[in-house]
């Protein structure tokens, strides 16, 4: 049984996803998660750090196999990378020998679009995210809110489907942060773009309840899914962003992400009497 949102038709399913990483150290990532997304859902995943949540958002692209378990895409496993879910990352992932707009066009060079054709998408998303003028600049002219613009363009412009987020905003000071939350979900919300799920991942609280839909939290490692926030708060939520609800829904996430904090530590200590070996 995973965690569904109500009401809506599901584009992505984790189907008891568990990952271990076999290497010199045997690391669990993920245990067992299963969730659903809906159409037009903004689902915020947040957790500890290290719990598994760039694990997950890499295997929801097919960037990573899980060890057991599956991503189904509208039903259909995900085998592999599709332009149909893409991934915005945390430190930009831009070429630094590429201008804004051959960054942005990189993915459909990739596809094999041809140059007119691509150049008039890459400029289309430039406009979308603000960045018009700074086309021909390189990445390391531009200031952190700016190179987030170009990832993000970059990541539109092959029109998925569902788009990832991994703690997009993280690197970034807190207004221009602010300023790019809004424009994310000005993003989220516009008609005429086929982008219509996303999934963001967060280790910041009040970022997830400000943005998401519904808040999926996660144990420390191995990520286990422990809470399902419906955010029952109306948006636009900048004039909520410090109502006494809006406080309720981050405690409330806050308590899910500490409880799971203490039961783990009493099983650990658990451990550790009953003879040491296990917990090292
Ligand atoms: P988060 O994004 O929640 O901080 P990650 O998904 O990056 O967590 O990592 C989860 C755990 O898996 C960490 O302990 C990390 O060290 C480990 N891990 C991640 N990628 C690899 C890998 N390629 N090989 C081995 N261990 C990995
Ligand atoms: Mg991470």
């Amino acid at each position: 049984m995973g965690f569904g949102s109500k009401n809506k038709m599901s584009v992505i399913e984790a189907r008891n996803v568990t990952k271990v990483f076999e290497g010199e150290k045997r690391v669990p990532a993920l245990d067992d998660v299963s969730f659903s997304v809906g159409v037009d859902e903004f689902l915020c995943i947040v957790g500890p750090s290290g719990c598994g949540k760039s694990t997950l958002l890499r295997i929801i692209a097919g960037l990573e196999k899980p060890t057991s378990g599956e991503i189904l895409f509208h039903g259909q496993p995900v085998t592999g990378p599709t332009p149909k879910i893409t991934m915005i990352f945390q430190t930009f992932g831009l070429l630094p020998w590429k201008t804004v707009i051959e960054n942005i066009e990189l993915p459909l060079e990739i596809q094999g679009v041809e140059a007119e054709s691509r150049r008039e998408t890459a400029m289309k998303f430039i406009r979308e995210v603000g960045l018009e003028g700074f086309e021909n600049a390189y990445p390391h002219d531009l200031s952190g809110g700016m190179k987030q613009r170009v990832g993000t363009a970059r990541a539109l412009a092959v029109k998925p489907e569902v788009l990832l987020m991994d703690e997009p905003f993280s690197f970034l000071d807190e207004l221009t942060a602010m300023t790019l939350r809004k424009e994310v979900l000005d993003i989220w919300n516009d008609p005429n773009l086929p982008t219509n799920t996303f999934i963001m991942v967060s280790h910041n609280v009040e970022e997830a309840v400000f943005m998401a839909d519904r808040i999926l939290v996660m144990s420390l490692r191995p990520g286990r899914i422990v809470g399902n926030v419906e955010v029952n708060i109306p948006r636009p939520r900048s004039r909520q962003f410090r109502s006494p609800a809006f406080f309720e829904y981050c405690d409330k996430v806050i308590s899910l992400l500490e409880e799971k904090k203490l039961e783990n530590k009493l099983v650990d200590e658990k451990k550790k009497h009953q003879g040491g070996r296990l917990w090292k």
